[in-house]
């Protein structure tokens, strides 16, 4: 639908015609949150890289079957300074222990979690991605540009144990683990079914399951003060935590390991209900934000599937912002096919904590394009978010925060334009992305008409800054 009026008056009755509903201009979620303090300016770089609305920005630095070798840990070092430079925060690691398969594993069938590359064992001394130094060294390069690092925790299964005889199962397990490492040693009692649990909320691709109410295991993540999670941040020097696969536990899991060991935490449960995620993060006594699985399928029906209308629906980061973990691509589902670019810009623009892919941003996209769009980020994206206008194929919001932004995405063949009201009052405005030679200034109302490029987007905001 396409829509050109004259006037605010004109326009507003008649979208409330074409579209058989009262014009929103603030949608009913956002509007009950209360106005959110934003500390990033761009003079204030340092105090942007925090997780929330306007805050960092996460890179995903892996993607399935990098090159095996052990280069891995190196060639992600060699990123940081740019990534830095780019506005890049926080970057999140593969799971970094070894695992069964050794040498060719991405990490997630975990085997010994205290062998970062030191031992040989299941084929190799080096994991996949290198050597424990090869990790150390990258992370003390990452701090060294303030930028954090999450580990990747894969606690809901093992993989690589030996067979034992299992007095609960009445046969043969592969149970029985004893790492190299000389840490967290299992036996069948720590999986299911055991004396505590026959199952928990889920098991993964037969792997033996952790049971996380077995004392012992819990000694081991949080309780000792060599557990895992104490481990990962004082020697390894991690800072937070992406778990994986938690809808194959309780969230009470990740409550007591965030409690026990701080930093940091995004769950992946996988889940396109915006309520189920919500329900998910509150289980965890808020402790933990959750990837925003709601938010990734509607930007697949708004921008590869051509509705706008989907940037409606209902999503994690418009409960909760800064529990949302916003991401278009990771390794294990890249859907958005058509309009990535494009998905990017909403999640660069909109509240949440965005999390950007490797290889979209190293190989497949425009670096300069996805560079503009995190400089939008860290600089204008702040406070919350008023919904301006919202069809099939254009959409319109604005961030009310200072400097704040108005973003328009077109996902038709031509360019549109359209009078929106911001939060400036006479005040010249501009296109941060470049793309519109527009330089219009709002009237006395904080009314004025911008322009957004076919199948892409413009993100206006005050000139200077
Ligand atoms: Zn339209
Ligand atoms: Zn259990
Ligand atoms: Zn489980
Ligand atoms: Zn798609």
């Amino acid at each position: 639908m396409i829509i050109r009026t004259k006037t605010k008056v004109a326009l507003w009755a008649s979208l409330s015609m074409l579209i058989g509903c009262t014009p929103q201009t603030e949608s009913t979620q956002t509007r009950q949150q209360k106005e959110i303090q934003i500390t990033n300016t761009p003079n204030d770089p340092v105090n942007g890289r925090v997780a929330g609305p306007g805050g960092g920005v996460i890179m995903q630095a892996f993607y399935w079957d990098v090159p095996s070798g052990g280069t891995w840990w190196n060639t992600v070092k060699g990123k940081i300074t740019a990534w830095d430079n780019t506005g890049i925060s926080a970057i999140w690691l593969p799971p970094s222990s070894k695992a069964q398969n050794g040498p060719f594993s991405m990490g997630y069938d975990p085997f010994d979690y205290y062998d970062f590359g030191s031992y040989n064992q299941m084929g190799s001394t080096e994991t996949r991605f290198g050597s424990k130094s090869e990790l150390q060294s990258l992370i003390s390069t990452a701090h060294s540009k303030n930028i954090q690092v999450y580990a990747d925790i894969v606690i809901n299964h093992n993989s690589g144990g030996s067979s034992e005889s299992n007095p609960y199962t009445g046969s043969s397990t592969y149970t029985k683990f004893t790492p190299l490492s000389g840490k967290f040693s299992r036996s069948y009692s720590d999986f299911h079914p055991n004396n505590i649990h026959s199952s928990d909320e889920g098991s993964f691709g037969g792997y033996p399951d952790l049971c996380h109410a077995q004392t012992h295991v819990q000694d081991w993540l949080w309780n000792r003060t060599d557990a895992m999670g104490k481990y990962y941040k004082s020697t390894m020097g991690y800072d937070g935590w992406r778990f994986d696969y938690v809808k194959g536990f309780g969230a009470w899991v990740v409550q007591n390991w965030v409690n026990n060991n701080g930093g940091f935490a995004v769950g992946e449960n996988w889940d396109g209900n915006a309520g189920n995620l919500q329900s998910w993060v509150n289980g965890t006594g808020r402790t933990s934000s959750a990837f925003d699985f709601a938010c990734y399928y509607a930007m697949d029906a708004a921008f590869d599937n051509n509705d706008l209308n989907h940037l409606n629906d209902d999503m994690l980061w418009k409960r909760d912002p800064y529990k949302a973990v916003t991401f278009v691509t990771n390794h294990d589902t890249d859907i958005i096919y058509d309009g990535k670019l494009n998905a990017y810009a909403y999640i660069l623009t909109h509240e949440g904590y965005p999390c950007i892919f490797y290889r979209d941003y190293e190989e497949w996209l425009d670096k300069a394009k996805m560079d503009n769009l995190i400089w939008i980020h860290r600089n204008l994206a702040v406070g919350n978010t008023t919904l301006l206008y919202v069809d099939n194929d254009e959409y319109v919001a604005r961030r009310n925060g200072s400097p704040g932004l108005i973003v328009y995405f077109n996902n038709s063949t031509s360019w549109q334009e359209r009078w929106i009201q911001t939060n400036w009052t006479s005040t010249g405005i501009h296109d941060y992305t470049g793309q519109s030679g527009w330089w219009p200034t709002t009237q006395s109302d904080k009314w004025v008409k911008i322009q957004a490029p076919p199948k892409s987007y413009s993100v206006w905001s005050p000139n200077g800054l």
